[in-house]
């Protein structure tokens, strides 16, 4: 049986991908940094079938006596500082979690087992200020704030030993992506989780910043499908994740409130306080590497993401969760 080690499983995407690979057969080790902190209610059920290791990838010798204790065979790197509020706070911390553990990861792969392959969640956010539009992955970077640097060192350091070292390193380069399991202070989650309690009567407004501001935005657990068939190729390479489309947040509103037979116009409200220092241009992926090589299609509409984040909050509201 195959072992697969995700760092960062109590997250959206860890949840998603160990899902995946437990329905492939993989044996699965995830880490989190403290077992009674890490919101592990993501992983549901599944728990039970998944080996949770606690680990802080500040810690380089902590990192090699996983790999040599559970000898993956593939390593994915979703761990990270990655909220929206963590974009410019705490800069040092974001480098250290963000930047430098990739280099511990992969430099502990090396020691261990250079055949293990490795999958570095990367972001849209290296291209920030953008050349061009829509980004590719021969796009120019250009990051704008300390996550995005950070994000680029990890990208560069897979790059790298996959060129230098020759190990299966890759890079998946993500854009937004969201689930019913994205985290609340995300802007669609929070949109979504008023849409239910607006609706069953247990809040009455939504405060949000720039409703003009567009992204790209996908399902979560196309992305993580992505991820795992790039390790099954069968050379290393970096692919966009990205629906190829953006939407306004007004129109994921107007979608969201509309679900449930309200006017989000009644209820949505500016504030003014949600400006950040430097935002990046306007992001949009070219997922057509992806399609071609990996055959990789995404299977959710914006639409019906949007729908389905509202029933999952409904209920989730409806249930006093
Ligand atoms: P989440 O924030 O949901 O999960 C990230 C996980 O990282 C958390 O569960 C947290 O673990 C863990 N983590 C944070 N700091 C540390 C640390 N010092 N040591 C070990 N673990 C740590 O993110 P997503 O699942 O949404 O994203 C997965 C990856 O994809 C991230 O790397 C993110 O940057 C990247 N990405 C995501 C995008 C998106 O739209 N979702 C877009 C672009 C990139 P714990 O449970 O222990 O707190």
């Amino acid at each position: 049986m195959a072992t697969a080690l995700i760092t960062g499983i109590a997250g959206q995407d860890g949840s998603y991908l160990a899902e995946l690979l437990l329905s492939k057969g993989y044996r699965v080790i995830g880490t989190v940094r403290d077992r009674n902190t890490a919101g592990c209610d993501r992983l549901g059920d599944i728990s039970r079938s998944i080996e949770i290791v606690e680990a802080n990838l500040l810690e380089q010798t902590v990192i090699e006596r996983i790999l040599e204790g559970h000898r993956p065979l593939e390593v994915y790197n979703l761990a990270a500082r990655a909220s929206s509020s963590q974009l410019f706070e705490d800069p040092v911390l974001t480098g250290e979690v963000n930047a430098l553990a990739v280099a511990r990861l992969l430099e502990a792969i090396r020691k261990v087992d250079p055949s293990i392959r490795f999958c570095q969640a990367s972001s849209s956010e290296m291209f920030g200020n953008a050349s061009e539009s829509p980004q590719s992955e021969k796009t120019q970077f250009y990051p704008r704030n300390p996550y995005g640097v950070s994000k680029l060192y990890g990208h560069w350091f897979s790059v790298n030993y996959r060129e230098s070292h020759k190990m299966f390193a890759c890079s998946s380069i993500l854009f937004n992506h969201e689930s019913p399991r994205r985290g609340a202070h995300f802007v669609t989650r929070k949109i979504t989780r008023s849409v239910a309690k607006i609706k069953l009567g247990l809040q009455r407004n939504l405060h949000l910043g720039d409703l003009e501001a567009r992204r790209d935005w996908g399902y979560a657990a196309d992305y993580v499908y992505a991820m795992w068939l790039m390790l099954q190729q069968a050379v290393a390479d970096d692919y966009v994740l990205a629906t190829g489309e953006t939407h306004s947040v007004r129109q994921f509103c107007k979608l969201a409130f509309g679900h449930v037979g309200l006017n989000y116009e009644d209820h949505v409200l500016r504030d003014d306080n949600s400006w950040r220092p430097s935002e990046a241009a306007q992001l949009v992926g070219d997922p057509s590497k992806a399609e071609r090589l990996l055959g990789w299609r995404r299977s959710v509409s914006f639409t019906d993401l949007v729908c389905m984040m509202v029933d999952a909050d409904m209920k989730a509201c409806g249930q006093g969760r």
